[in-house]
Order: C-alpha cells, then structure tokens, then sequence
C-alpha cells in the first residue's frame, strides 16, 4: 500500500532531505586520495547530529555505520572500513537522515583525482538517468514509466541498468511500497497521485548488469569487476512539477 503523505509531512521530510544532501555536498569537499571509507563515515554522523538528526542507515537491519561507500566495482551498501580511497578511484555515497520520524534519502558517485573519460561519462549517465525518470514523476503518469524512461537513457548510452536493487517508497520508513525498478515497459503499475513521495535511485554498470552480494552480507559488486555508478533523490509528487526534497536548498 503506497502511503500518501500531508504537505506537512512533506515539508518534515523536506527538512531531513536538505541534511541529507548538506552531508553529500559535505562530502564531496572533503573526499580526497588517502582518506578512509571510515573517515567520511564519520564526518557524515557528525554532520547529521550537528542538525539533531538521526543517521537512518546506522542499525537497519543490523548495518554497522551511517553511510554506505561503495567503491569502482562495488554497487551499493559498501561498508565504510579502514580501506584508503584512491586517485582514479570512484566512490558511491548513499545517505539516510532520519527526522521527526520521517526520512531522506539520497545517493551521488564522486570521481576521486582524476578518472578515466568513461568513469566520467558513467557517473554522468547515471545523474541524467535520474533526471530521465524525474520527467514522468508527475499525475499524468504510471509508475513504470519512471522505471522505462531510466532504463531506455541508460541503454541508449551503452551501458546497463542494475535490475536487482530496486528504487522505493519513502516515509515513516526507509522503504515503503512501491518498489520503483529502474527498468521495465512503460504505462504500468500504479498512476502516480500527489503526495507520493519516491526515492529513486538508478544503479548503472560499465559492463554486465549482473551483481553479487558479498560475505559480508552487504557490499553490492559487479559481477565483471567492471565500474557501478548510483545516484539518487527523495522526490515528492505533487500535482503540479515534483519537488526533490533533498536538496541544499
Ligand atoms: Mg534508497
């Protein structure tokens, strides 16, 4: 059941949405060759508590930090370690903030240094995959034609969509109904109505859209080593444009 939200629960989840990306922004200023995974873990806990907020990420399900840092070939739910990050590397950062009870949530990949032309054009195909999908986040349309317009830019640009994560529902929860796959026919599934608040969040491979999950039971890879990029909003629909709650205002 998909969970309709108030314009004053939007305006709570707004608030946790702009913490949210402040830690993002945060991030990408500081992030450096030679820091740790760790390290940003904990300027974003900081950051987060510094607006009396909760990380959400920290204890779901029993994941042992704040952020999750997903590094080159790691998709997503990177556990942040004593790991050095690198010149060249690639480094995925998703954030959750919890607020009053309600969330944000968000994802950007930073290049690190210098990367590679096609590390470059992956990170930029994902952030335009997103805004792909945002065209149809409105009451004229399904929710599967957000998933169809992510995967139709993603595939015309040589690269593949990562189909076992999925995009989803946010509120009181992290996750709440729908799963919002990033791929899949268009016109289909629920029409979207003001109030529904999704966060949507393209994963994109370099090569095969084929992932594992590793032993430790988080860390997302690819199956051919090959680079992962991730972006992703928390964006409400209203009935007039969405609005992208996480934003630094
Ligand atoms: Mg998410």
């Amino acid at each position: 059941m998909i969970i309709i939200k108030s314009e004053n629960e939007i305006k709570i989840m707004k608030e946790a949405g702009r913490v949210t990306a402040g830690v993002l922004e945060k991030i990408g200023n500081v992030l450096k060759p030679g820091m740790t995974t760790i390290e940003l873990d904990r300027i974003a806990e900081e950051e987060i508590y510094k607006y009396h907020m909760i990380p959400a990420f920290k204890g779901y399900n029993g994941f042992p930090a704040s952020i999750c840092v997903s590094i080159n070939e790691q998709v997503v739910h990177g556990i942040p370690s004593d790991r050095i990050i690198n010149e060249g590397d690639i480094v995925s950062v998703d954030v959750g903030v919890r607020y009053e009870g309600y969330h944000g949530d968000a994802a950007k990949t930073f290049a690190v240094g210098s990367v590679s032309d096609e590390a470059k054009k992956l990170i930029e195909v994902t952030e335009c995959s997103f805004y792909e999908g945002l065209k149809y986040c409105n009451t004229k349309f399904r929710l599967s034609d957000i998933s169809h317009a992510i995967q139709t830019y993603v595939e015309s640009k040589g690269f593949e969509i990562v189909k076992d994560f999925v995009g989803h529902g946010i509120g009181k929860s992290m996750h709440e109904d729908p799963q919002i796959p990033n791929y899949g026919r268009p016109g289909r599934g629920t029409r979207l109505t003001s109030g529904m608040v999704f966060a949507i969040e393209p994963m994109v491979n370099m090569g095969t859209d084929e992932v594992s999950v590793l032993l430790d039971n988080w860390t997302v890879v690819t199956n051919d080593a090959k680079l992962s990029s991730h972006f992703e909003h928390t964006v409400a629909i209203t009935d007039g444009e969405p609005v992208i709650l996480t934003m630094v205002d």
